[in-house]
């Protein structure tokens, strides 16, 4: 097996040691199984606060995925690469070094919008995979967030959760994030992404690349 890059150390909080919770007890699925939770569900939903609790109380690794695209989107930018070349895109995330993802930056709303623009193209998401299954392949298992976790990225995993929330509710936790609108009250940019995510030429269920729609994997269980 590949060696865990170094977002391994990417834990909710830098409080826990990989693969032991606050007991020193060693995190595990059934019969010393690695357990493996992918969490999916569409933006500002709440899976990232959910998957960090779960990643504390397992004692488990976590890793964001959305912080691969924001990260591959700055070094677009950063390189004068223009964020709509699928095929120079792609190969910035081929690359990617996933030391400096702990970088406060990259939470920001213009290193989302740049997310969302370059994870529409397939090169982009073919590239994330491996990165992404090499951390899922901790022995312990690992705490993964973001969409086509459960469909793509780890379709075997022990187990898979779907969070949902409505409208208003995204709206709201996105707008604690980035600060409402003074004249219209609304979160800024959450429709633009919203937008982009819902990019339709996007798969989502067979294993392909693409941009996916957030979608439960078939045997998810919905919050
Ligand atoms: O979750 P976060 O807001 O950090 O994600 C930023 C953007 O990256 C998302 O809006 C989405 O466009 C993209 N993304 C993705 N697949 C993931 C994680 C994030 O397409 N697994």
């Amino acid at each position: 097996m590949n060696a865990i890059p170094a977002i391994h150390k990417l834990d909710a909080g830098g409080t826990v040691s990989a693969g032991r919770n606050q007991n020193g007890v060693m995190a595990g699925g059934a019969a010393g199984q690695p357990l493996t939770i992918a969490i999916d569900g569409p933006a500002a939903a709440g899976k990232g606060t959910l998957a960090k609790r779960i990643s504390v109380h397992y004692g488990l690794p976590y890793l964001d995925t959305g912080l691969l695209y924001r990260a591959v989107g700055r070094l677009a930018a950063d390189s004068g690469v223009d964020l709509d070349d699928a095929a120079a895109v792609g190969r910035i995330a081929a690359t990617l070094d996933t030391s400096h993802l702990d970088d406060g930056s990259l939470r920001g709303r213009e290193a989302g919008e740049r997310a969302s623009r370059v994870a529409v193209h397939p090169q982009v998401r073919a590239a994330l995979i491996d990165v992404q299954r090499r951390f899922a392949a901790a022995p312990e298992g690992a705490v993964l967030d973001g969409r086509d976790i459960g469909t793509v990225i780890c379709p075997d995993a022990a187990l898979k959760l779907y969070v949902t929330a409505d409208d208003q509710t995204r709206a709201a936790r996105r707008a604690a994030e980035l600060g409402a609108d003074p004249v219209t009250g609304q979160p800024r940019h959450f429709a633009s992404r919203r937008t982009l995510d819902a990019w339709p030429g996007g798969q989502d269920q067979g294993g392909n690349p693409g941009n996916p729609r957030s979608a439960p994997a078939p045997n998810s269980c919905k919050l």
